[in-house]
Protein backbone atom coordinates (compact mmCIF):
# COMPACT_ATOMS: atom_id res chain seq x y z
CA UNK A 1 0.00 0.00 0.00
CA UNK A 2 2.58 2.44 1.05
CA UNK A 3 4.60 1.09 -1.99
CA UNK A 4 1.51 2.54 -4.40
CA UNK A 5 1.25 5.85 -2.34
CA UNK A 6 4.75 6.17 -2.75
CA UNK A 7 4.61 5.51 -6.63
CA UNK A 8 1.61 8.01 -6.69
CA UNK A 9 3.45 10.72 -5.16
CA UNK A 10 6.38 10.14 -7.20
CA UNK A 11 4.26 10.34 -10.24
CA UNK A 12 2.56 13.18 -9.34
CA UNK A 13 5.23 15.36 -8.37
CA UNK A 14 7.24 14.48 -11.67
CA UNK A 15 3.85 15.23 -13.37
CA UNK A 16 4.43 18.99 -11.96
CA UNK A 17 7.78 19.20 -12.47
CA UNK A 18 7.80 18.27 -16.22
CA UNK A 19 4.79 20.23 -16.59
CA UNK A 20 5.30 23.34 -14.76
CA UNK A 21 2.19 22.99 -12.79
CA UNK A 22 3.82 23.94 -9.51
CA UNK A 23 2.48 27.32 -9.84
CA UNK A 24 -1.13 29.34 -10.65
CA UNK A 25 -2.76 32.40 -10.69
CA UNK A 26 -4.49 31.70 -7.23
CA UNK A 27 -4.54 30.27 -4.28
CA UNK A 28 -1.76 29.74 -2.25
CA UNK A 29 0.23 28.68 -5.96
CA UNK A 30 -0.78 32.42 -6.62
CA UNK A 31 1.92 35.15 -7.51
CA UNK A 32 2.67 35.96 -3.87
CA UNK A 33 3.58 32.76 -3.25
CA UNK A 34 6.07 32.21 -6.04
CA UNK A 35 8.65 34.03 -3.92
CA UNK A 36 8.55 31.53 -1.20
CA UNK A 37 9.50 28.64 -3.69
CA UNK A 38 11.26 30.37 -6.76
CA UNK A 39 14.02 33.16 -5.22
CA UNK A 40 14.18 35.54 -8.35
CA UNK A 41 10.34 36.15 -8.50
CA UNK A 42 11.10 38.12 -5.03
CA UNK A 43 14.14 40.20 -7.00
CA UNK A 44 14.32 43.52 -7.73
CA UNK A 45 14.05 43.64 -11.49
CA UNK A 46 11.16 41.75 -11.90
CA UNK A 47 8.32 42.12 -14.77
CA UNK A 48 6.01 42.74 -15.62
CA UNK A 49 5.94 46.29 -14.54
CA UNK A 50 3.49 49.64 -15.65
CA UNK A 51 4.94 52.00 -17.96
CA UNK A 52 4.36 55.71 -17.00
CA UNK A 53 4.58 57.45 -20.09
CA UNK A 54 5.68 60.61 -18.72
CA UNK A 55 8.91 58.71 -17.29
CA UNK A 56 10.23 57.55 -19.97
CA UNK A 57 13.58 57.95 -21.74
CA UNK A 58 12.99 58.81 -25.24
CA UNK A 59 15.55 57.47 -27.50
CA UNK A 60 16.27 56.65 -31.22
CA UNK A 61 17.73 52.99 -31.41
CA UNK A 62 18.70 51.28 -34.73
CA UNK A 63 16.05 49.60 -36.96
CA UNK A 64 14.82 46.45 -35.68
CA UNK A 65 15.53 44.04 -38.03
CA UNK A 66 12.57 41.26 -37.89
CA UNK A 67 13.77 38.18 -40.07
CA UNK A 68 11.51 35.52 -41.49
CA UNK A 69 8.73 37.24 -40.28
CA UNK A 70 6.70 37.23 -43.74
CA UNK A 71 7.63 33.68 -44.12
CA UNK A 72 4.41 31.31 -44.90
CA UNK A 73 5.45 28.52 -41.96
CA UNK A 74 3.29 25.35 -42.43
CA UNK A 75 3.75 23.19 -39.71
CA UNK A 76 3.18 25.33 -36.51
CA UNK A 77 2.07 23.84 -33.49
CA UNK A 78 -0.89 25.37 -31.09
CA UNK A 79 -0.04 23.66 -27.25
CA UNK A 80 -1.96 24.21 -24.04
CA UNK A 81 0.44 23.77 -21.44
CA UNK A 82 -1.74 24.11 -18.42
CA UNK A 83 -0.74 27.75 -17.78
CA UNK A 84 -1.37 29.54 -21.44
CA UNK A 85 -1.58 28.80 -25.40
CA UNK A 86 1.70 28.23 -26.67
CA UNK A 87 2.72 28.53 -30.29
CA UNK A 88 5.63 26.47 -31.40
CA UNK A 89 6.89 25.90 -35.13
CA UNK A 90 9.11 23.29 -36.18
CA UNK A 91 10.50 24.49 -39.46
CA UNK A 92 14.28 25.78 -39.75
CA UNK A 93 15.05 28.17 -39.99
CA UNK A 94 13.24 30.14 -37.33
CA UNK A 95 12.42 33.52 -37.12
CA UNK A 96 14.99 35.83 -35.67
CA UNK A 97 15.46 39.61 -34.63
CA UNK A 98 18.26 41.88 -33.89
CA UNK A 99 18.75 45.52 -34.47
CA UNK A 100 16.86 47.73 -31.54
CA UNK A 101 18.36 47.32 -27.85
CA UNK A 102 19.43 44.13 -28.97
CA UNK A 103 23.16 42.91 -29.44
CA UNK A 104 23.22 40.48 -31.40
CA UNK A 105 20.89 37.96 -32.99
CA UNK A 106 18.25 36.03 -31.33
CA UNK A 107 15.87 32.95 -32.63
CA UNK A 108 12.75 32.28 -32.00
CA UNK A 109 11.68 29.70 -29.24
CA UNK A 110 8.06 30.57 -29.02
CA UNK A 111 4.86 32.46 -28.45
CA UNK A 112 2.09 32.56 -26.14
CA UNK A 113 -0.71 34.94 -24.50
CA UNK A 114 -1.81 36.18 -21.38
CA UNK A 115 -5.30 37.13 -20.72
CA UNK A 116 -7.86 38.44 -17.97
CA UNK A 117 -11.60 36.82 -16.85
CA UNK A 118 -13.30 39.56 -19.06
CA UNK A 119 -12.25 42.68 -21.47
CA UNK A 120 -11.02 45.53 -18.88
CA UNK A 121 -7.70 43.46 -18.03
CA UNK A 122 -5.21 40.59 -18.96
CA UNK A 123 -2.34 42.10 -20.03
CA UNK A 124 0.67 41.59 -17.55
CA UNK A 125 2.64 45.27 -18.48
CA UNK A 126 0.47 48.10 -18.15
CA UNK A 127 0.89 51.67 -20.15
CA UNK A 128 0.08 54.43 -17.50
CA UNK A 129 -2.10 51.85 -15.17
CA UNK A 130 -3.87 51.03 -18.35
CA UNK A 131 -4.81 47.09 -18.45
CA UNK A 132 -5.53 45.30 -22.14
CA UNK A 133 -7.56 42.37 -22.40
CA UNK A 134 -4.53 39.95 -23.35
CA UNK A 135 -1.18 40.70 -24.37
CA UNK A 136 1.13 38.11 -26.87
CA UNK A 137 4.87 37.44 -25.54
CA UNK A 138 7.22 36.52 -28.52
CA UNK A 139 10.06 34.95 -26.95
CA UNK A 140 13.74 34.55 -28.64
CA UNK A 141 17.15 33.69 -26.85
CA UNK A 142 20.29 34.97 -27.93
CA UNK A 143 21.64 32.76 -30.37
CA UNK A 144 25.14 32.31 -29.12
CA UNK A 145 23.89 30.41 -26.06
CA UNK A 146 22.30 28.10 -28.71
CA UNK A 147 19.12 27.25 -26.82
CA UNK A 148 16.36 28.67 -24.50
CA UNK A 149 17.15 26.73 -21.46
CA UNK A 150 21.33 27.78 -21.71
CA UNK A 151 19.88 31.47 -22.49
CA UNK A 152 18.37 31.80 -18.84
CA UNK A 153 21.04 31.07 -17.46
CA UNK A 154 22.59 34.42 -18.82
CA UNK A 155 21.03 38.50 -18.29
CA UNK A 156 20.77 38.97 -22.29
CA UNK A 157 19.71 35.48 -22.34
CA UNK A 158 16.37 36.49 -23.88
CA UNK A 159 14.47 38.99 -25.41
CA UNK A 160 10.18 39.36 -25.81
CA UNK A 161 8.02 40.78 -27.84
CA UNK A 162 4.99 41.87 -26.72
CA UNK A 163 2.06 42.96 -28.09
CA UNK A 164 -1.52 44.29 -26.56
CA UNK A 165 -4.55 43.45 -27.43
CA UNK A 166 -7.64 45.86 -27.56
CA UNK A 167 -11.32 45.26 -28.53
CA UNK A 168 -12.65 45.86 -32.38
CA UNK A 169 -16.25 44.98 -33.73
CA UNK A 170 -14.56 43.56 -36.81
CA UNK A 171 -12.58 40.05 -36.94
CA UNK A 172 -9.23 40.16 -37.04
CA UNK A 173 -8.98 37.00 -39.83
CA UNK A 174 -5.29 35.95 -39.22
CA UNK A 175 -6.46 35.01 -35.55
CA UNK A 176 -9.27 33.04 -37.07
CA UNK A 177 -6.85 30.20 -37.49
CA UNK A 178 -5.51 30.37 -34.01
CA UNK A 179 -9.30 30.30 -32.26
CA UNK A 180 -10.56 27.37 -34.56
CA UNK A 181 -7.19 25.92 -33.42
CA UNK A 182 -8.02 26.28 -29.70
CA UNK A 183 -11.12 24.62 -29.79
CA UNK A 184 -9.06 21.36 -29.78
CA UNK A 185 -6.46 22.01 -26.82
CA UNK A 186 -9.25 22.79 -24.72
CA UNK A 187 -7.59 20.22 -22.25
CA UNK A 188 -4.55 20.67 -20.79
CA UNK A 189 -1.25 19.24 -22.52
CA UNK A 190 -2.92 18.65 -25.75
CA UNK A 191 -2.02 19.68 -29.13
CA UNK A 192 -2.37 20.18 -32.80
CA UNK A 193 -1.08 21.42 -35.79
CA UNK A 194 -2.56 24.51 -37.26
CA UNK A 195 -4.57 23.95 -40.70
CA UNK A 196 -3.22 26.38 -42.74
CA UNK A 197 0.24 28.06 -43.29
CA UNK A 198 1.07 30.98 -40.95
CA UNK A 199 3.22 34.30 -40.78
CA UNK A 200 4.04 36.24 -37.88
CA UNK A 201 3.59 39.89 -39.67
CA UNK A 202 0.02 38.90 -40.38
CA UNK A 203 -0.75 38.31 -36.64
CA UNK A 204 1.19 41.60 -35.73
CA UNK A 205 0.03 45.60 -35.73
CA UNK A 206 1.49 47.61 -38.45
CA UNK A 207 3.29 49.88 -36.90
CA UNK A 208 6.64 47.80 -35.53
CA UNK A 209 9.01 51.24 -34.83
CA UNK A 210 7.19 52.50 -31.76
CA UNK A 211 7.61 50.73 -28.65
CA UNK A 212 9.20 50.70 -24.77
CA UNK A 213 12.16 48.93 -23.95
CA UNK A 214 13.54 47.74 -20.42
CA UNK A 215 15.21 44.93 -18.38
CA UNK A 216 12.81 42.79 -17.17
CA UNK A 217 12.66 39.08 -15.93
CA UNK A 218 10.29 36.34 -17.02
CA UNK A 219 6.69 37.01 -15.46
CA UNK A 220 6.14 33.22 -14.75
CA UNK A 221 8.61 30.90 -12.73
CA UNK A 222 11.16 30.93 -12.23
CA UNK A 223 11.27 34.59 -12.80
CA UNK A 224 14.92 34.94 -14.27
CA UNK A 225 16.19 37.94 -14.81
CA UNK A 226 17.01 37.80 -18.04
CA UNK A 227 14.90 39.18 -20.43
CA UNK A 228 15.09 42.73 -23.01
CA UNK A 229 11.72 43.58 -22.70
CA UNK A 230 10.09 45.22 -26.32
CA UNK A 231 6.55 46.42 -25.35
CA UNK A 232 4.77 47.31 -28.97
CA UNK A 233 2.93 50.71 -28.60
CA UNK A 234 -0.03 50.13 -31.33
CA UNK A 235 -2.61 46.78 -30.07
CA UNK A 236 -3.64 44.55 -32.62
CA UNK A 237 -7.24 44.53 -32.64
CA UNK A 238 -9.68 41.33 -32.17
CA UNK A 239 -13.43 41.17 -31.57
CA UNK A 240 -14.88 40.06 -28.15
CA UNK A 241 -15.62 36.64 -29.66
CA UNK A 242 -11.54 36.18 -30.33
CA UNK A 243 -10.51 36.77 -27.18
CA UNK A 244 -13.15 34.56 -25.39
CA UNK A 245 -11.98 31.82 -27.08
CA UNK A 246 -8.87 31.67 -24.75
CA UNK A 247 -10.84 31.81 -22.11
CA UNK A 248 -12.07 28.13 -23.03
CA UNK A 249 -8.57 26.49 -22.07
CA UNK A 250 -8.77 24.81 -18.84
CA UNK A 251 -5.76 23.85 -16.76
CA UNK A 252 -5.94 20.59 -13.92
CA UNK A 253 -8.00 23.11 -12.10
CA UNK A 254 -10.99 24.25 -14.52
CA UNK A 255 -10.72 26.91 -16.94
CA UNK A 256 -8.00 29.23 -17.00
CA UNK A 257 -9.84 32.47 -16.94
CA UNK A 258 -6.61 34.56 -16.00
CA UNK A 259 -3.10 34.01 -16.41
CA UNK A 260 -1.06 37.67 -15.81
CA UNK A 261 1.36 38.37 -13.08
CA UNK A 262 0.21 41.46 -11.29
CA UNK A 263 2.84 44.33 -11.48
CA UNK A 264 6.34 44.41 -9.84
CA UNK A 265 7.89 47.53 -8.53
CA UNK A 266 9.90 49.40 -11.37
CA UNK A 267 12.88 49.80 -8.79
CA UNK A 268 15.80 51.88 -10.06
CA UNK A 269 14.89 50.81 -13.79
CA UNK A 270 14.76 52.95 -16.98
CA UNK A 271 12.40 52.11 -19.69
CA UNK A 272 13.03 53.70 -23.15
CA UNK A 273 10.41 54.71 -25.73
CA UNK A 274 12.00 54.02 -29.38
CA UNK A 275 10.95 56.62 -31.81
CA UNK A 276 11.48 56.45 -35.45
CA UNK A 277 13.79 58.64 -36.65
CA UNK A 278 13.14 58.61 -40.11
CA UNK A 279 9.16 58.57 -39.65
CA UNK A 280 8.87 61.84 -41.97
CA UNK A 281 10.53 60.44 -44.81
CA UNK A 282 8.43 57.05 -45.47
CA UNK A 283 6.96 58.27 -48.68
CA UNK A 284 10.37 60.03 -49.92
CA UNK A 285 12.26 57.36 -51.70
CA UNK A 286 10.36 54.28 -52.48
CA UNK A 287 13.20 52.65 -55.11
CA UNK A 288 16.38 50.55 -52.95
CA UNK A 289 19.42 52.03 -54.02
CA UNK A 290 22.11 49.43 -54.38
CA UNK A 291 25.67 49.97 -54.21
CA UNK A 292 28.64 48.42 -55.88
CA UNK A 293 28.95 45.80 -52.66
CA UNK A 294 24.87 44.81 -53.30
CA UNK A 295 24.19 46.44 -49.42
CA UNK A 296 21.52 49.09 -49.49
CA UNK A 297 23.20 52.67 -49.63
CA UNK A 298 23.16 55.14 -47.29
CA UNK A 299 22.16 57.89 -49.25
CA UNK A 300 18.54 57.65 -48.02
CA UNK A 301 19.30 58.37 -44.72
CA UNK A 302 22.21 61.22 -45.79
CA UNK A 303 19.30 62.91 -48.08
CA UNK A 304 16.32 62.97 -45.85
CA UNK A 305 18.69 64.26 -43.12
CA UNK A 306 19.69 67.16 -45.80
CA UNK A 307 16.00 67.57 -46.13
CA UNK A 308 14.89 68.01 -42.27
CA UNK A 309 18.26 70.83 -41.92
CA UNK A 310 16.20 73.11 -43.96
CA UNK A 311 13.10 73.51 -42.06
CA UNK A 312 15.29 73.90 -39.12
CA UNK A 313 16.91 76.73 -40.63
CA UNK A 314 13.65 78.36 -42.10
CA UNK A 315 12.65 78.18 -38.17
CA UNK A 316 15.52 79.43 -36.87
CA UNK A 317 16.25 82.17 -39.00
CA UNK A 318 12.18 82.89 -38.72
CA UNK A 319 12.73 83.19 -34.45
CA UNK A 320 15.83 85.70 -34.65
CA UNK A 321 14.19 87.87 -37.09
CA UNK A 322 11.01 87.74 -34.76
CA UNK A 323 13.72 88.24 -31.88
CA UNK A 324 15.21 91.54 -33.29
CA UNK A 325 11.76 92.96 -34.51
CA UNK A 326 10.63 92.46 -30.59
CA UNK A 327 13.50 94.53 -29.07
ZN1 LIG B 1 4.43 35.59 -21.12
Amino acid sequence: MQVVAATVFVFALFQALTHGEEFGYDGNIGPEYWGERYRECAGKHQSPININVLRVKQVTLPDLVLVGFDDSIDDVHVTNNGHTVLIEVQNEPHPRVRGGPLDGDYIFSQMHFHWGDNDTFGSEDKINHRSFPMELHMVFFKEEYQSAAEAVKHSDGLTVLAFFYELDRHQHPAYDDITSALVNVTEPHTSVVMSHPFSFLNILPYDLKRYFTYKGSLTTPPCSEVVIWLDFEQPIRLTHGQIEAFREIRSAHGKITHNFRPIQPIGDRVVFYNIDNNYYIYNEIDEREETTTGKPSKRKKGRSSANRLVPTIVYTMTFTILLLFSL
